[in-house]
């Protein structure tokens, strides 16, 4: 992808100097389906929690336990490749939001409204409670930000077979593309309906992921009427889709697939969604939800 190596973004947190939220993992379950994160990714974040103690329920209330308090990580130094990739998100997330801006009104009568993105390593406290970087990067919809952990793309690269540049920026676009549900009040009334109807929530949880892959394909539409794209830019974007499908991670972490378990959708869903914003660029084309 072509872009500005010297663009400063307003809108990006820099907490990867914070050296994480003070504990050394988190609560399930405390946040429900709140968060709302980029792949099945949460199922490795799970294998690598249950080894760990939960030291951090004291920090999310009610529980008035005196478990101890881990050190503080040490913050390390960001490398100058970290910095060049905290700047590739930060351009992404500019150049996308700025195409929401313009693209919403025109097409849904609606105006947008920015998201900040905040970049920590390891651990993080957001709106939506406390997270690891290890469960992928999310959107948390009560405090309208994108967070991520940059090491995620070290494992979307190695584990997930998805390098590229703009693999890299898909997985901003999708996040982007929960916060756009939340302006459309679409992550609201879903949310509503699974409360009121429990058996549906997995279906309705992989409806609203594949709706973000078809708004980061409409922001790929757009990038490419501005001539931002190089070859191979749209190959590397559907092969981190597809290999963020649920199927994918199943086989990779349990070696089988239960698609009754499916809350980000299969590999070609993600693939195909993806696709239909990327060859209409339209928001009405996203609309998951009319055909199930
Ligand atoms: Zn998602």
């Amino acid at each position: 992808m072509r872009w500005d190596q010297g663009h400063e973004s307003e809108d990006v947190e820099d907490r990867r100097g914070e050296g994480g939220a003070g504990g050394g993992g988190m609560g399930f379950g405390g946040f429900g389906g709140m968060r709302v994160g980029f792949g099945g990714l949460v199922v490795l974040g799970i294998l690598s929690f249950v080894f760990k103690v939960d030291l951090i329920s004291p920090f999310l209330g009610g529980g008035g336990s005196m478990a101890p308090v881990t050190a503080r990580r040490e913050p390390r130094p960001s490398s100058a490749q970290e910095n060049t990739l905290a700047k590739f998100v930060g351009f992404v997330l500019d150049d996308a939001q700025n195409t929401w801006t313009k693209i919403l009104p025109e097409q849904q009568g609606v105006s947008y409204r920015k998201a900040r993105l905040v970049l920590f390593r390891d651990a993080v406290r957001s709106g939506c409670g406390d997270a690891e970087g290890a469960m992928g990067p999310f959107y948390c919809p009560a405090d309208e930000r994108v967070y991520i952990d940059l090491n995620f793309y070290d494992e979307l690269k190695r584990k997930f077979g998805a390098p590229g540049d703009f693999a890299q920026a898909y997985v901003i676009a999708h996040e982007l593309g929960h916060h756009l549900q939340n302006v459309l009040g679409i992550e609201r009334k879903v949310r509503m309906l699974q409360e009121r109807n429990p058996r549906a929530q997995k279906l309705l949880s992989v409806l609203m992921e594949l709706q973000a892959d078809c708004f980061a394909g409409i922001w790929a539409h757009e990038t490419q009427q501005r001539g931002l794209l190089e070859s191979g830019d749209v190959d590397e974007a559907l092969k981190a889709a597809s290999a963020v499908g649920d199927d994918h991670i199943q086989q990779m972490t349990t070696g089988r697939v239960r698609p009754e378990n499916f809350t980000h959708g299969s590999s070609a869903q993600r693939k195909e969604w993806f696709a239909r914003g990327f060859e209409t660029g339209k928001v009405s084309a996203c609309n998951t939800f009319a055909e199930n």
